[in-house]
């Protein structure tokens, strides 16, 4: 099969150019790809003006960049992200991202941090299988899990989110992009942006792959307001999103109190692995969500224990931080994320 690469380069700066795979172009051979090529990158790029096109190329499937996906079950993959914080990496693909293959369509279950990513994921699935990406799950609105979208909406794939997720995103996709182009080398981010889910998951919702069922449920505020977990029935795996944090520090951006409370109702039926949104695969419930747990009910007394003896958010932040050193073992980018997560949690807490 063949694959249709146009070249594109920021208007205004023509050296800066990256490869944008366009899943319009998709071809059982050379022939087919090329015939359309030019009418398909103009119609791509009158919407994107900020891009300007240098040309196109037809390649095959096993000559794209891909992910290295690692099967974890059958019909079940995973790109494992480096679990460092975006600000320590050099390429921002710090995110687990998860592939479930059903009978008749793929669901992929987060995109990445950028366009790039989202095309060596695009690319990755189609080493494996020819069968159509029917749906992106967006575990929740951080920009490492949902900025590499657009190559599966523009394959046909339904966006799916947690209800809360469209207004997350309207309200922070700007600040996101600029500090990703902040971080990050222009070539690696260019094409990318935000894409709105189109269907919301209010509670529980069902989707069926071709006999193989995911049941997705959005979760009560927690690590933020619009997380998301996917389940997937054949393999009996939780794809929990950044709800659950292993060896990268827990980050806090929607309640501490929600969060505690989620961890502690555990899955029913267990799950026979589940797939955090960082770190490792953990076979059991208790290897998964422990270590995070003992660090955000820890980060919780030690705030609580501040507010109560009436200090401001200022003298407290560092303390708390302080406080907590004896857990620091095992979590990247300790102090930074906990000096974040210290602010979040008085600004909740200081109300209770
Ligand atoms: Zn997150």
């Amino acid at each position: 099969m063949f694959h249709l690469i146009l070249t594109a380069c920021l208007a205004g700066s023509a050296g800066t150019c990256a490869p944008v795979l366009l899943p319009a172009g998709y071809a059982a051979d050379l022939a087919g790809c090329e015939s359309g090529a030019g009418q398909i990158a103009s119609g791509w790029l009158s919407r994107h003006d900020d891009l300007a096109g240098r040309g196109t190329d037809c390649v095959a499937t096993d000559d794209l960049p891909a992910l290295e996906l690692h099967k974890i079950a059958p019909g079940l993959f995973v790109f494992q992200g480096d679990p460092v914080q975006l600000e320590d990496s050099g390429d921002g693909r710090i995110a687990n991202l998860g592939v479930v293959i059903g009978g008749a369509s793929v669901a992929v279950i987060d995109s990445g941090v950028s366009r790039a990513q989202g095309q060596e994921l695009y690319a990755a699935i189609r080493r494996l299988t020819d069968k159509p990406v029917s749906h992106v799950i967006l575990t929740h609105a951080h920009p490492d899990h949902v900025l590499g979208t657009a190559v599966f909406q523009e394959a046909g794939a339904t966006v799916i989110g947690h209800r809360a997720l469209p207004l997350a995103l309207e309200l922070r996709a700007g600040s996101y992009l600029d500090s990703m182009d902040a971080l990050f080398p222009p070539e690696q981010m260019l094409g990318t942006g935000i894409v709105l889910p189109d269907a919301t998951v209010d509670d529980v919702l069902e989707i069926d792959l071709g006999a193989r069922r995911l049941t997705l449920t959005a979760a009560p505020t927690a690590h933020t307001d619009s997380d998301l977990t996917v389940f997937d029935h054949a393999s009996a795996t939780l794809f929990s999103g950044d709800l659950i944090f292993r060896l990268l520090t827990p980050i806090l951006d929607g309640s501490l109190s929600g969060w505690l409370q989620w961890l502690d109702t555990p899955p029913d039926p267990a799950p026979r692995r589940i797939v955090p949104g960082h770190g490792p695969v953990a076979a059991t419930w208790a290897e998964a969500v422990g270590p995070q747990t003992r660090f955000l009910r820890a980060l919780e007394h030690a705030t609580r224990a501040r507010i109560l003896a009436g200090q401001p958010m200022s003298q407290a932040v560092p303390e708390i931080v302080h406080a907590m050193q004896d857990m620091a073992a095992g979590w990247n980018a300790f102090d930074a994320s906990v000096a974040r997560d210290a602010t979040a949690a008085y600004k909740e807490l200081e109300w209770q």
